[in-house]
């Protein structure tokens, strides 16, 4: 049986915080691959001013194509309507029955799953395990989610780890650039390309330091 991570994220945009994270997750878990896939639109956020899904697709193909071990899926940029990640997980199970799936993202979005909030959030922990990335300064204590509804069982398919990188945030770097100031070492070179390429976050052409 083989090992799959499933990197959900708006990747708005994709930042070196979310490349340390699933390249921790591949190495801590023994993942023989990383499937990231970007959401059509996130189903519990105000769309307004969140990227057009090809820009934030794009993004994550630049982002990551060095990496062997990575790859992009455009499951949820395909598929029309709010990303349900469990519309996501029933298909991946499908597609790779042999293995285990391991969907990461952040601690937060677990959390809600957890707590009931998402759409099919009891079959989803039954599905696949989840790493929960947190932030330095943020933790999570597993132990402190039995006073949810999730069983014994559940809780083991619950995986924390602790990413100093993920001081960065894209709501910090999206900021930045409507201000002028540099992303540079904040995104991969080719991603700092495209923002300003493609005029997003509000600022049109010219390079930053
Ligand atoms: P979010 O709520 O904007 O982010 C929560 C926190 O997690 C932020 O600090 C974010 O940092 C971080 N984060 C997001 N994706 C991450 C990743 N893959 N690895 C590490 N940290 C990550 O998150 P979101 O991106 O909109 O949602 C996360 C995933 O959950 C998406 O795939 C979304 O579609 C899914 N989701 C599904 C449902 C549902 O099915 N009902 C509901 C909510 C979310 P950055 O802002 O820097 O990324």
């Amino acid at each position: 049986m083989g090992r799959v991570g499933v990197m959900g994220g708006t990747f708005d945009p994709i930042h070196y915080g979310h490349l340390v994270t699933a390249e921790e997750a591949r190495v801590h878990f023994e993942l023989s691959q990383v499937l990231f896939i970007p959401n059509r639109y996130p189903p519990h956020k105000d769309l307004d001013g969140v990227s057009a899904p090809e820009h934030r697709y794009h993004m994550t193909l630049l982002a990551t194509a060095t990496n062997p071990d990575f790859a992009v899926s455009r499951l949820e940029v395909d598929r029309p309507g709010p990303s349900y990640s469990i519309d996501t997980i029933r298909e991946l199970r499908q597609a790779y029955q042999a293995d285990a799936l391991f969907y990461i993202t952040g601690a937060d979005a677990i959390l809600q799953v957890v707590r009931g909030a998402w759409e099919g959030s009891a079959e989803l922990l039954t599905l696949c395990q989840f790493i929960a990335a947190s932030r330095p300064g943020f933790p999570i204590d597993v132990h402190d989610l039995r006073r949810f509804n999730v069983t014994g069982h559940q809780l083991s398919n619950i995986h924390v780890i602790e990413i100093p990188a993920l001081a960065i945030s894209s709501t910090d770097i999206r900021r930045r650039v409507t201000a002028g100031r540099p992303i540079r070492y904040l995104v991969p070179e080719p991603v700092e390309t495209y923002i300003h390429k493609y005029g997003l976050y509000g600022r049109a052409g010219g390079a930053q330091g």
